[in-house]
């Protein structure tokens, strides 16, 4: 009898593939193995002995070997991965390996490598010779902290680190070593009462399973608490992961992190680390004290498990949008389940699904209702009613006076537009041309800083006709507002003023830090960006935030637009002015009557959360139900639209299922696919998760087939 093994691969086929297991290759489940796969070789995780192979014994073929230059995965991580391949109707093999770095999906040896430069105990006490500066300055700097091999790269400084290291005086290391010597610590401000209050409640539930919804305000401490309760888990020699939105603000945070637990192990994952550093950090996570990392570090090798935090969870980065479109926050308490540990939400704008859960008692419901800084005063926001006040170039004179007075007490402004670029469309006024997209259904947005045209949904690029290429009229106009008009305009109107503008066009992402230093120290009078700026900044000076052009998010179609558009504005608004300097926030809108203002006027959450929970309960709509998408992609939407009409009859009849009509997608062309999609609604999960089981394989059947086609359960964007 030859030893058999199940093998999971990343293919899009649901199901496993059986191996031979040559003697004396001792493997475990969990293993990573190199096998034969048609004409190629592919690396697949062991999973066990099949309980009865279906292929005939002379027609299996062998394990090529077992890499054992990297961990296996562990039972947990396996376990974790069923529980996605069952909830989001994806194939097992395709998750796990997605688990991994990528570097660890191929079977080419991997040679750790050493990305950290840290000082030896010789360096501590060396004296470079006084003419050698660059190198006198590397040392002093990693007397401090190391440095990675990426930065000092970077900095150009890979020559000084190499005679360092020739020295004697420092040396690569594989793991992120621990500061040198003592960083620069902070110690833990006495709890403000209901910080003291949560950890009352929060404290004795850590060892066990429990979902815990922090509802602060912005500036209530919730970091504060998290790393309070994270301290508690590393005293007992347990790990927490912290899972934050994929911004830029890793550095910031661990910062932050590491001053109050010098001495312990860090680790981070996100996607802007480069391959390298991604693998090192992902091998190091077990035995690291505290992973700091975006969504993907919910699958990460912890161990010795014992909190999940999930910071800002409303954030719909937390939302994979292809692929395995997972919930980071979801699969978050699913792990704390099966591992038995806490999880922790966060935001002072929760999603109305964990919202909801708190307010039925199945989350526990903390609230932190005080800015921790006593004196802050939450600040004034204003509507200016674009339907009596006129606009010119986007902006009102009552936002243009703010702004001027502001910059005149010496303080600083933020102006908000969700819409990089010049313009959003080029126009002909002679034949009303506007600029479409020849892939999308979209306009191009005018880049006039590049002189492009740049579709934001695929890339597409070209240069800013000198006429119009419908009617042959040279006098093309923008049309709309732009952050890059935006500034232009401010430019116009306040020459001295001292303008930076921040959106995905200008920022990279080491760039945050020195914006912050450049604000900090007063260089910089005003910001303009989108809204990817609410998230970043915490500067005191900055009193004020116009927010320009939101009514779209009114009136859309897309019933989770005014809960975002809410979550943006509390966050604009939860950071403007600090405890010496009242804020105000001036919000320019056609629509002051709107419920969505006279909440936000009151800074009140709870108030909103129940009138639009009340409305989505009225309308059947997420929380009450739960949703599964299917997308299909095709080259015509006849085609797109037939697809789904017979995976619709193919549908297994179920009373509690409702399978609505399929429509084109909102954007009905992207990239040259007509997308079109079917809503499955239930206010029962188990009875939605056994229909789209018995679902599911029906729709592999379905011909002619499509380009495309997905399920995405729990769909945020529609
Ligand atoms: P949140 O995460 O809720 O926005 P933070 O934890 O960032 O709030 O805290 C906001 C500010 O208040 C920070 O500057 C933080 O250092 C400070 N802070 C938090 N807790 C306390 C406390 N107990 N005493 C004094 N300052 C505090
Ligand atoms: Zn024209
Ligand atoms: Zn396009």
């Amino acid at each position: 009898m030859p030893h058999i093994l199940q093998v999971a691969l990343d293919t899009p086929l649901y199901r496993l593939f059986d191996y031979r297991l040559p003697d004396g290759l001792g493997v475990q489940p969990g293993s990573l193995v190199e096998v034969p796969f048609g004409r190629t070789l592919q690396v697949g995780v062991a999973l066990g002995e099949p309980a009865d192979s279906r292929v005939e014994a002379d027609k299996l073929r062998d394990v090529i070997r077992i890499l054992d230059d990297r961990p296996a995965l562990s039972p947990d991580i396996l376990r974790l991965a069923q529980f996605c391949a069952d909830y989001y109707h994806y194939p097992l093999g395709a998750i796990l390996l997605a688990t991994l770095p990528p570097r660890l999906r191929n079977a080419t040896p991997f040679v750790a490598e050493t990305p950290w430069l840290a000082v030896t105990d010789a360096g501590r006490l060396a004296e470079p010779p006084a003419r050698a500066t660059a190198q006198r300055a590397l040392l002093d700097a990693l007397r401090t902290t190391p440095q990675s091999r990426e930065t000092l790269r970077a900095q150009k400084q890979s020559r000084h680190a190499a005679a360092l290291v020739a020295a004697g005086w420092a040396t690569w290391s594989r793991v992120p070593p621990q500061p040198a010597s003592a960083p620069q610590t902070a110690d833990a401000p006495p709890a403000t009462a209901e910080q003291q209050a949560a950890l009352e409640s929060l404290l004795p539930t850590l060892g066990q399973f429990g979902v815990h919804l922090i509802h602060g305000v912005t500036g209530s401490g919730k970091t504060e608490l998290y790393l309070r309760l994270i301290d508690a888990v590393l005293a007992s020699n347990k790990q927490a992961v912290v899972l934050i939105p994929e911004i830029a603000l890793t550095p910031q945070l661990e910062q932050h992190f590491r001053r109050r637990f010098p001495g312990r192990r860090f680790a981070t994952l996100h996607s802007g680390l480069a391959e390298a550093a991604r693998t090192e950090n992902w091998l190091a996570a077990p035995d690291c004290d505290v992973l700091l990392g975006t969504r993907l570090s919910v699958f990460a090798p912890l161990p010795r498990l014992g909190l999940i935090v999930v910071d800002e969870e409303h954030d719909a980065s937390f939302k994979q949008q292809d692929g395995l479109r997972y919930s980071a926050r979801d699969v978050a308490i699913a792990r704390a389940k099966q591992g038995n540990v806490p999880v922790v939400l966060g935001s002072a704008t929760p999603s109305l699904e964990s919202y909801a859960q708190a307010l039925n008692g199945r989350y526990q419901l903390i609230e932190l209702k005080q800015r921790a800084i006593s004196q802050a005063q939450l600040p004034d926001i204003e509507l200016v009613d674009l339907k009596h006040i006129p606009v010119d170039n986007g902006l009102t004179r009552p936002a243009i006076t703010a702004l001027t007075e502001t910059l005149a007490r010496g303080e600083q402004g933020l102006v908000f537009l969700n819409r990089r670029g010049y313009a959003p469309a080029l126009y002909c006024p002679s034949c009303a041309w506007v600029s479409p997209c020849p892939r999308c259904s979209a306009r191009l947005v005018l880049h006039r800083t590049s002189h492009r045209l740049k579709c934001h949904h695929c890339g597409f690029e070209t240069r800013i006709p000198p006429e119009c290429p419908s009617c042959g009229n040279p006098d093309l106009k923008a049309l709309g507002q732009g952050t890059q008009r935006l500034e232009e305009t401010l430019t116009a109107l306040l020459p001295a003023a001292r303008i930076r503008r921040i959106d995905r066009d200008t920022m990279r992402p080491r760039a945050w830090a020195e914006l912050g230093e450049a604000v900090h120290g007063g260089e910089i009078d005003i910001l303009v960006g989108t809204q990817m700026l609410a998230k970043g900044h915490d500067f005191p000076n900055m009193t004020l935030a116009l927010i320009l052009d939101t009514d779209g998010a009114l009136y859309s179609p897309d019933f989770r637009a005014t809960e975002r558009l809410f979550a943006q504005l509390m966050q604009v608004a939860g950071r403007a002015g600090r405890p010496d300097k009242p804020g105000r926030v001036l919000i320019q809108t056609a629509f002051p009557g709107h419920p969505l203002f006279r909440y936000l006027q009151r800074h009140d959450y709870p108030g909103y959360a129940r009138e639009l929970l009340a409305e989505r309960k009225q309308l059947e709509l997420p929380p009450f139900t739960r949703q599964v998408l299917l997308r299909a992609e095709a080259t015509t939407m006849d085609a797109a639209l037939a697809f789904l009409k017979h995976a619709a009859q193919l549908a297994p009849d179920d009373a509690n299922v409702s399978v609505f009509g399929a429509t084109p997608a909102p954007m009905a062309r992207v990239a040259n696919l007509e997308r079109a999609q079917l809503l499955i609604q239930s206010a029962q999960r188990q009875a939605l998760q056994a229909f789209v089981r018995d679902w599911r394989p029906q729709l592999d059947t379905i011909k002619p087939r499509v380009a495309r086609w997905s399920l995405d359960v729990d769909p945020l964007v529609f």
